[in-house]
């Protein structure tokens, strides 16, 4: 599964890292998706908990 992320739509609320931080995480600065460690479910309601909809699930 492939996540997109519009930087400039995030409010940087931070759900996303606190709810899965084995996916989303904060690497050097930069935000990093890393979607191979969880499952698709678990990462499909982190990404529909997403405040801004910067978060959007590609199959
Ligand atoms: S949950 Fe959405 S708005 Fe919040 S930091 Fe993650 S991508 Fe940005």
């Amino acid at each position: 599964m492939e996540i997109k992320w519009d930087a400039s739509k995030c409010c940087h609320a931070g759900v996303c890292v606190k709810s899965l931080p084995e996916v989303f995480k904060i690497e050097s600065g930069e935000f990093v998706i890393d979607p191979a460690n969880a499952d698709e479910q678990k990462i499909k309601d982190v990404v529909s908990q997403c405040p801004s909809g910067a978060l959007e699930c590609a199959d």
